[in-house]
């Protein structure tokens, strides 16, 4: 097969761009350093962090891949780049939580850092416009986003990816608070796109209940980055 050659950029996202190949079949995922709108004012909060994105996605790809999980990961193609299938993605966010944080304590009333009894599954409309509303399964059926059985096998992919992931990072001493998925379909076949990375997943550390990775209210650079190594080094190293 020819060698992949990289083609005109279809999207270009905050921290995301992808890119055709010659392969109408294959896209480049690259991961950004840093969003557009702050390269020119300052230097990237955290080094190198589209290539510990890139790993950090394509180790967690893989371990899914190895249970049965279909992926769009081909293979990783550089530093910041993996090579995917194309998909035609489904417009959901689809959120797995294992211990209560973020968005739930305002909606349930409870409080961080509750386990649940049972992982909850939440699905969100993707859409900037509207600001990404909860939806249950009627509205995604009213919307015309995944017919009932695409639903039915999105939500077990999904339960199944944290049934994957949760030993995979008990592993590491590390909690799955919680994690955003993406899914799309490749020639009719519904499989995992976007990202896992520390930008949509909350990681905690088992014993100091430290966030690892991304913190949106901590605001010292130095420390975010300290934390994106930590999470790095603990799932790639
Ligand atoms: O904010 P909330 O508690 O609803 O987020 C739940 C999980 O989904 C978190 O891991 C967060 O990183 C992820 N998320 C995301 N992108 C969004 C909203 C949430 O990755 N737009």
């Amino acid at each position: 097969m020819a060698a992949i050659t990289r083609g005109r950029k279809l999207y270009e996202g905050k921290w995301k761009q992808l890119f055709e190949t010659n392969d109408p079949a294959r896209l480049i995922l690259r991961f950004k350093d840093a969003p557009a709108f702050d390269r020119h004012v300052a230097p990237p909060r955290v080094a190198r962090r589209g290539a510990m994105k890139n790993q950090i996605s394509a180790a967690l790809f893989s371990e899914l891949q190895s249970h049965g999980i279909p992926v769009h990961l081909l293979e990783r193609v550089g530093d910041r780049d993996m090579l995917v299938r194309r998909l035609e993605m489904v417009r959901l966010e689809v959120v797995i939580r294992n211990i209560v944080a973020g968005s739930l304590v305002k909606r349930l009333g409870m409080e961080a850092g509750t386990p649940l009894p049972a992982p909850v599954l939440e699905c969100y409309y993707k859409s900037d416009a509207l600001g990404d509303p909860l939806l249950n399964e009627s509205h995604v059926s009213a919307l015309g986003l995944a017919s009932l059985e695409e639903l039915k096998a999105i939500r077990e992919m999904a339960y199944r990816a944290n049934g994957v992931l949760l030993p995979f990072f008990a592993d590491r001493e590390i909690l799955l608070v919680d994690f955003k998925l993406e899914f799309g379909r490749h020639l009719g076949r519904l499989m995992l796109g976007d990202e896992l990375t520390p930008d949509g997943c909350r990681f905690w550390d088992r014993d100091t209940r430290e966030r690892l990775g991304k913190d949106r209210t901590r605001r010292s650079p130095a420390r975010e980055a300290a934390a994106y190594e930590e999470i790095y080094r603990r799932i790639c190293a």
